[in-house]
């Protein structure tokens, strides 16, 4: 427990891993949230530098820390989804800047006061980063590991003594404070998943529900760059199923298939049940109807293998197929045209599949 504690701030490994993107998005915030307070502190830092002679020996440096701290908030502002891995390394080289800049003002350049910067950006940064425990625990025992020599070689025995015990005491407690804080924030997250999911899933199928569907192929169509394809499917005669067969196992082919759609597509596709019989599939990037055409056989393979418990009937599925951007660029134009092709299946016969604005292709 106390390994998984430290690996993963007391969450499992997969879990975790579900959590990666955000986990990204949250230090990405609080890093452009941290860098324009920093910006404006510097702003205040500098001006007085120009009012105050105490101050003035520092002018350069705060100048400098405001542009790196300008620059990083425009950095962390514009981060597009593909570079979220740049949101840590960031994070830790902002704060090795900060140390840096701590040690050297308070060590360096004036050797004859504690370094409280230092131990106040101890205290400050572990509580606003959000990463495994132990890569935030070893890089602040290396910081402090690095700081101790500098302070004893540059200090006298007694002030990097005082030193050295201020901070083992800020390493101390900051990591006792970060790990609490870590352990809440993410089980915090994995709830708030659980309760998502819980919304967002039709129980009988494991599919999406029509609302959650909806909202994430709009969010898909912003961000895949307008390409994929959208599948719309009823099932054949389903009445028929329920009245011969009773509802019960109407329930378990409705189950089966929703099961053999998220096995038969690719991961990153989207798959849900817009209530009764009705299924939407969206795969997002782009696709050869070749492509296409291979993983509606295997679904059409899989759908045809669910058996009624006489064997007599056969369980069909008709399918609407519209492609983005050729056949609309909006989640309306597409499903609008993907649902006149599953009309156009149903009339050609019902077992076959139909590309839009394409006519009747038997399965
Ligand atoms: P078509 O080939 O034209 O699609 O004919 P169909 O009989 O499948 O007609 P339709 O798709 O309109 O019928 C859907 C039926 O699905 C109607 C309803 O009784 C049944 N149904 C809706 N929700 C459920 C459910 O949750 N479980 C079961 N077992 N049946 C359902
Ligand atoms: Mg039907």
């Amino acid at each position: 427990k106390m390994v998984m504690n430290l690996k993963y701030g007391g969450i499992t490994k997969e879990e975790y891993e579900e959590l990666q993107d955000e986990i990204l998005e949250k230090d990405r915030s609080s890093l452009q949230m941290t860098a324009i307070c920093l910006v404006f502190m510097f702003t205040g830092l500098f001006l007085g530098s120009l009012v105050n002679n105490l101050m003035a020996s520092n002018r350069i440096a705060y100048a400098m820390l405001w542009l790196c701290f300008v620059i990083l908030y425009l950095i962390t502002k514009n981060l597009k989804k593909k570079s979220k891995w740049l949101v840590l390394p960031l994070w830790y080289g902002a704060m090795t800047y900060m140390f840096v800049y701590a040690a050297v003002l308070n060590t360096i350049v004036r050797n004859d006061i504690s370094a409280t910067t230092f131990c106040i950006i101890m205290i400050v940064a572990p509580l606003l980063i959000l990463d495994r425990p132990w890569h935030v625990f070893s890089y602040f025992t290396l910081v402090v590991l690095l700081f101790i020599p500098m302070a004893f070689h540059f200090k006298s025995s007694y002030l990097a003594f005082t030193d050295m015990v201020n901070i083992l005491c800020c390493l101390f407690l900051g990591t006792v404070i970060h790990f609490g804080i870590i352990r809440t924030k993410l089980r915090e997250m994995m709830q708030r998943r659980y309760i998502e999911k819980q919304r967002d899933t039709d129980n009988l199928t494991g599919c999406l529900t029509k609302a959650a569907f909806e909202n994430q192929m709009m969010q898909c169509l912003k961000e895949d760059e307008n390409a994929g394809v959208l599948l719309v499917m009823d099932v054949d005669k389903f009445k028929s199923i329920n009245d011969n067969y009773g509802h019960t196992f109407g329930d378990l082919v409705l189950h089966t298939f929703g099961q053999n759609l998220a096995g038969t597509f690719p991961k990153n596709s989207l798959c849900g049940r817009f209530g009764g019989d009705e299924f939407v599939v969206w795969m997002p990037g782009i696709l050869t109807k070749k492509e296409i055409t291979e993983h509606l056989d295997e679904l059409v393979d899989r759908i045809h293998s669910i058996k009624t418990p006489d064997g007599k009937i056969v369980i069909t599925s008709s399918i609407g197929i519209a492609e983005c951007p050729e056949n609309g660029k909006t989640y309306q134009e597409l499903f609008e045209n993907a649902d006149a092709a599953l009309y156009t299946a149903k009339n050609l016969g019902r077992n076959r599949y139909v590309f839009c604005p394409d006519m009747g292709k038997g399965i």
